[in-house]
């Protein structure tokens, strides 16, 4: 699957992690882990971190999965309004999700402290704005939500609006506590991190192409014809995880972004805040820390790789157009747009765990726009399970949720 067109602004900016390594033997281990984006990366940081033996496979070069297209923005705030998620899934577990995609903010900011790294992560504020009346109507409703949830948040008027952000906008919520990275520096951070301390073994460019349950765990097999037999797989596959799903529990959509030249700072809006409208398909951005303006959005119902490379031109132009007429004043330039593939579930949450009758295989599956927080609540409640801890994340994330 093509999981990005485009130039995916974090692969031009970083040097390329070029590690090449392909499984050229049959190997035993505990646990696997498919995947090296930002999910495997921190599944690995999580198992290495609890001492379970595991290695890290991928058919690509590390990280340049949808990891490289991500604009890395973290938030609470689920894709489905918390008033919204109450209605789909009752009013604790709508909480709960929410409380922990907070947690998983602070969680991910502590991984790269533990490993001494820093991937730009930046706190940063996060303002929601109502695009027109029904959004309005919306905020007031999802405040009162957030408010009595316990959740940070505030109301902001047309007015606090135009005089913090001097823009238009008739309604807002605002809260402290979001964070932005360089989600493929992050990964990749991560996994040279244990790579280097010995306590990870990496083999990219390497296919599973099949695997079958064995009395102990699975025995995977590579497109080489390598055999790998462990007790746990962790199925960190993004969005072309569906091959190990005996049915589907997502659809893939397009998503498109832009990034302009480095702008003055003084041109920056308020704190560097992240961005959001109500309004479907919807505008958001953020800064870099070279002062960059990312802007994304113009969600598209298809994944077409070809479709998709034909709209980024016009998809681009639109994210700038729009861009410019929030903020005229900004010399916004794009200098790069790229589009990746994305996803949403029915209820806009994840899926963590083990899929009925597949014990010992852990899908870790942040579908949404909070791919990356998800990834992290993965991360943990899948290495609490193959430790044998219980962990309630594991239901309110878990397969049996609904029906598939
Ligand atoms: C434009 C864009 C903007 C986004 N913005 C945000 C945001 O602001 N905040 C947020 O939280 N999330 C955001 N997301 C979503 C987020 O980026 C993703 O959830 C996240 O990057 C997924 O990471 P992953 O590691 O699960 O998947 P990937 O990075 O795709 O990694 C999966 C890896 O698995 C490998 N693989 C798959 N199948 C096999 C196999 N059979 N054998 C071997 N290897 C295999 C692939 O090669 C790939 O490298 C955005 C996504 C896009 C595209």
């Amino acid at each position: 699957m093509d999981l990005h067109s485009g130039m995916p602004f974090w692969i031009v900016l970083n040097p390329l992690y070029n590690y090449y390594n392909p499984l050229k033997k049959n190997i035993k281990t505990h646990t696997v882990i498919i995947g090296s984006g930002i999910t495997g990366a921190l599944v690995a940081h999580t198992l290495c971190s609890l001492g379970v033996k595991c290695i890290l496979i991928d058919k690509r070069t590390i990280g340049t999965g949808s990891t490289a297209a991500s604009t890395a923005q973290l938030q609470y705030e689920i894709d489905v309004p918390l008033v919204d998620l109450i209605e789909k899934v009752g009013e604790k577990k709508a909480i709960d999700a929410y409380k922990c995609c907070l947690q998983s903010i602070t969680d991910v900011e502590n991984v790269f402290k533990a490993i001494e790294k820093d991937p730009d992560f930046e706190r940063v504020p996060t303002y929601l704005l109502a695009s027109n009346k029904t959004g309005k109507n919306l905020l007031e409703k999802e405040f009162k939500a957030r408010k009595d949830a316990g959740l940070p948040v505030k109301h902001l008027t047309k007015e606090q609006i135009k005089t913090q952000l001097g823009i238009d906008a008739l309604a807002g919520l605002y809260n402290k506590t979001s964070a932005q990275l360089d989600c493929y520096k992050g990964a990749t951070y991560i996994l040279d991190h244990y790579l280097k301390k010995n306590q990870l073994e990496l083999y990219s460019h390497t296919l599973v192409s099949n695997y079958k349950e064995t009395k102990s765990g699975y025995e995977l097999v590579t497109e080489n014809g390598n055999k790998i037999i462990c007790e746990n797989v962790v199925i960190a596959a993004g969005y072309e995880a569906g091959e190990f799903l005996p049915k589907k529990v997502m659809d893939l959509l397009s998503t498109f972004a832009i990034v302009s030249h480095p702008v003055d700072k003084k041109y920056l809006w308020k704190n560097r805040a992240l961005i959001w409208e109500t309004k479907t398909p919807y505008l958001y951005m953020r800064t870099t820390n070279d002062n960059r303006i990312i802007v994304g959005g113009e969600d598209e119902e298809y994944n077409n790789p070809l479709k998709r490379d034909q709209a980024l031109t016009d998809k681009a132009a639109v994210l700038e157009k729009k861009f410019k007429k929030m903020f005229p004043e900004i010399p916004f330039v794009t200098d790069m747009s790229w589009a990746g593939t994305f996803s949403s579930t029915a209820d806009g949450l994840p899926y963590i765990g083990t899929y009925p009758n597949k014990p010992n295989m852990y899908f870790a599956l942040g579908y949404g726009g909070n791919g990356i927080t998800f990834s992290m609540i993965a991360a943990q409640v899948i290495g609490n399970l193959i430790i044998g801890k219980p962990d309630s994340r594991a239901e309110l994330f878990g397969f049996n949720r609904s029906k598939l």
